[in-house]
C-alpha cells in the first residue's frame, strides 16, 4: 500500500491567513471595519506566554487590531471579571480570549461565562457550545474547526462516513463530534473507559485522536485508506539517548506516525499538523464575530 498522503497544516493554515489579511483589508477599506481581539493572561505560565505572544503576532500580521493585558498571578477573580466586562462594552474589541489554565483562586467557568457570547472566540460559552449543537452559526472552539477545515479540504465529501473521535473534553473531542455530526457523518466518541478502543478505531473512516497521550494509537488501530487527525501536542525525551539524558526533548502526537502513515489514505504530521490551525482559526473566528458584530457578510474562504 503506498503511504499516506500528508495533511499539510502549517502550509494549510499560511494559506489561511494569507485570505484572512485579504479579507481584513476589505473589511477596513469598504466597511471601515477593523477586526480587534483581546487576549488576556493572567500569571507567567512558560508556554501561556508563548501562546499569547504568538496569538497577538499573528493577529497583527493579518492587519488586526490586538491587545494583549497582561495581569498579576494574583488577580482576584473580580478585577479579571471587570476587565472582562470592560472589554464587552468597547466596541473596538470583537473577540476575548482570556488564556487558559487560569490561577487556581480562579473560577475558570465564572471567566468563560462572563464573555459576552459574541466575542467568544474561543468558543467555549455554553451559548455557543449550545447552538453548535442546535445547529445555529455559532463561534467554534478553534482547535476542533481547524480540524474540520483540514478534513474539509482532504476529502470531497464527508456525508456518510463513520467518523470516530478518541477524547471527550470540552475543547476538542466533544465540539468535534458536533461538527463531523454535521457534516452528517455517523460518530462515534471514545474515552477512557471505552471498550476495546482499537476495534473501534478500526471502524473509522475519520479517525480524530484527542488524548493526550503519546503515540497511543498504533498502526493496527486504522482502518487502510482511512484519514486521521492526530491532535495531540506531547513533550516526550528526545531520542538520541544522550540528547535524551540532557534534558533534550521532542513533540509527538497522539499517533504511532510511522506505524500509521503506512496504513492511513491521509493523516496530520505533529508537529506540522492541526496545531498551526489553532491560531488561524482564531482569527478566522475574531473576523467572522466581527462581521456579525457589524452586520457585513463574512468574507468567503476565512470560515468553514
Ligand atoms: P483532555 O485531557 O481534556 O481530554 C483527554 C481525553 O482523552 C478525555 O476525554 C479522556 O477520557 C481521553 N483519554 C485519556 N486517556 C485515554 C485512553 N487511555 N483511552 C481512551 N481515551 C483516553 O485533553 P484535551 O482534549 O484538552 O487535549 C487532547 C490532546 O490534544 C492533548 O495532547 C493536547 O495537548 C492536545 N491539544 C492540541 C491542541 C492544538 O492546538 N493542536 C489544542 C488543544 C489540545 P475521559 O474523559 O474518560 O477521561
Amino acid at each position: 500500500m503506498a503511504e499516506a498522503r500528508i495533511i499539510d497544516g502549517k502550509g494549510f493554515a499560511a494559506s489561511l491567513r494569507a485570505r484572512i489579511a485579504v479579507a481584513v483589508e476589505d473589511l477596513r477599506t469598504r466597511h471601515a471595519l477593523v477586526p480587534g481581539l483581546a487576549v488576556v493572561l493572567v500569571g507567567e505560565d512558560p508556554a501561556s506566554q508563548i501562546y499569547v505572544r504568538n496569538k497577538g503576532e499573528q493577529t497583527r500580521e493579518v492587519g488586526m487590531h490586538s491587545v494583549t493585558h497582561r495581569l498579576p498571578v494574583d488577580t482576584s477573580q473580580e478585577g479579571l471579571l471587570r476587565l472582562v466586562n470592560q472589554l464587552n462594552q468597547d466596541p473596538s474589541i470583537h473577540g476575548i480570549l482570556v488564556q487558559l489554565p487560569l490561577p487556581g483562586h480562579i473560577d475558570t467557568q465564572a471567566v468563560l461565562s462572563a464573555i459576552d457570547p459574541a466575542k467568544d472566540v474561543d468558543g467555549f460559552h455554553v451559548v455557543n457550545t449550545g447552538r453548535l449543537s442546535v445547529g445555529l452559526p455559532a463561534l467554534v472552539p478553534c482547535t476542533p474547526l481547524g480540524c474540520m477545515m483540514l478534513l474539509k479540504d482532504t476529502l470531497s465529501d464527508l456525508r456518510g462516513m463513520n467518523a470516530v473521535v478518541i477524547g471527550r473534553s470540552n475543547i476538542v473531542g466533544k465540539p468535534m463530534a458536533q461538527l463531523l455530526l454535521a457534516a452528517d457523518c455517523t460518530v462515534t466518541i471514545a474515552h477512557s473507559r471505552t471498550r476495546d478502543l482499537p476495534a473501534v478505531a478500526r471502524q473509522a473512516d475519520i479517525l480524530i485522536a484527542a488524548v493526550g497521550r503519546p503515540e497511543m494509537v498504533r498502526g493496527d488501530w486504522i482502518k487502510e485508506g482511512a484519514t486521521v487527525i492526530d491532535v495531540g501536542i506531547n513533550r516526550v525525551p528526545a531520542r538520541d539517548p544522550a540528547a535524551a539524558a540532557a534534558g533534550k526533548t521532542r513533540i509527538v502526537g497522539d499517533v504511532a506516525y510511522a506505524e500509521a502513515a503506512a496504513v492511513a489514505g491521509a493523516i496530520t504530521p505533529v508537529p506540522g499538523g492541526v496545531g498551526p490551525m489553532t491560531i488561524a482559526c482564531l482569527l478566522s473566528n475574531t473576523v467572522t464575530a466581527a462581521c456579525r458584530a457589524a452586520g457585513v457578510a463574512v468574507p468567503a474562504g476565512v470560515g468553514l
